[in-house]
């Protein structure tokens, strides 16, 4: 199926370059909602676009956390695959800030309808790969949540690429989204963090790109030993941790700002990479590693009874584990070690947990 972008390339190859970016820049005017409205273009090319969905998604269903501020929204795509995207809001507590100030919401957005790389505490790995997200359907995430958070007063302040998928995976998509929405909002780079469980080929890729925009990235680490990180994210290939630590050394002198850190995601699971062993090898692995952080991510139980929408039947996974949370005692004692051996180092608390939206429970469910 060709992408909407190619479908649009296909409709502009006549007309003059710059009405595609009058197109873009019109998709990020909340006060506009159809192609029709796009009084910057003439009549006729108005009519063609007519042809096109505004929005490449639908609205399947939408969860509200009891719990905190997060809404869940499960898309439908126009063939039918599902996506998930989750918008975190918090107060704004910067100086000046009133109750009447919007609040600032984190989105976190997906890059592939499912993901193929097979985590196994990930209930999107569980549910395997459908396809990858076009530029569009990943652009019209933010595009969705930044026109329902207009209406209540609230903006889009960070997007984490950290839903389902792996967007390394889907490499020039990416990147033409992240281009897209960084030159038609005022998020920085620095907003923008994206997650990959590491695809070494395209990391390569990234040191010498010059297009792809720099923002932050996260890197799922999960295990600083080899054999166990293979045994729990089975796209881990031998001799990974040797080479990221070369590879982040590249990408500091690339990118020499402290703003640019790489942060390590290590969600603990007990008794699989939570023990004292383990965080040795962390400490020697942060010792090799020029600007990072470690967000340490307590696990978030895939099967959660209080989780109120059923789940769709999914294909049987045999590699696929349900594992226990590591005690928050744990957690605090690595937290505390990683900061005495002089490394700066975060636990961060999912949002979103009673409605399924918290980190490794991203899957397609329905009513
Ligand atoms: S953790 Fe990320 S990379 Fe791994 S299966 Fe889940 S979505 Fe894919």
């Amino acid at each position: 199926m060709a992408s909407r972008t190619q479908e649009l390339m296909k409709i502009l190859e006549n007309e003059p370059a710059y009405r595609l970016k009058q197109i873009e820049k019109a998709w990020f005017d909340v006060g506009i909602n159809s192609y029709d409205e796009i009084t910057t273009l003439p009549k006729d090319l108005r009519e063609k676009l007519k042809q096109f969905p505004w929005l490449s998604l639908e609205v399947h269903t939408e969860l509200k956390s009891r719990e905190d501020n997060t809404r869940k929204f499960l898309f439908k795509l126009a063939d039918d695959n599902l996506i998930e995207m989750v918008l975190m809001g918090r107060k704004n507590l910067k100086e000046g800030a009133t109750d009447e100030s919007p609040d600032r919401y984190t989105i976190c957005i997906s890059s592939q309808a499912g993901c193929p790389m097979k985590c196994l505490f990930c209930a999107t790995g569980k549910g395997g790969f459908k396809r990858h997200l076009s530029a569009e359907e990943i652009i019209d995430q933010y595009r969705f949540a930044a026109r329902i958070l207009a209406k209540e007063n609230n903006r889009v302040a960070n997007i984490v690429m950290m839903g389902q998928g792996e967007p390394l995976l889907n490499y020039d998509n990416v990147k033409r989204a992240l281009n897209v929405i960084l030159a038609n909002t005022d998020l920085g780079e620095t907003k923008i963090t994206v997650s990959t469980a590491g695809v070494p080929h395209a990391m390569e890729k990234l040191l010498t790109d010059d297009d792809f925009p720099p923002v932050r990235w996260a890197l799922s680490l999960h295990s600083a030993i080899e054999e166990s990180r293979h045994a729990i994210m089975p796209s881990h290939k031998k001799g990974f941790l040797d080479w990221l630590v070369d590879w982040a050394k590249r990408y500091r002198e690339k990118f020499p700002s402290r703003t640019h850190y790489i942060g390590f995601e290590y969600i603990m699971l007990s008794g699989t990479n939570d023990d004292e062993r383990h965080l040795q090898a962390l400490i020697k692995l942060c010792k090799k590693m020029p600007y990072f952080r470690v967000n340490l991510i307590p696990y978030n139980k895939i099967s959660d009874p209080a989780d109120p929408t059923p789940e769709i039947a999914l294909p049987e996974d045999p590699g696929f584990k349900v594992f226990e949370r590591t005690p928050p005692e744990l957690i605090e004692h690595w937290h505390e070690s990683l900061m005495a051996a002089g490394f700066t180092s975060t636990i961060r608390y999912s949002q979103g947990q009673d409605i399924a939206a918290a980190c490794g429970q991203l899957r397609n469910k329905i009513k």
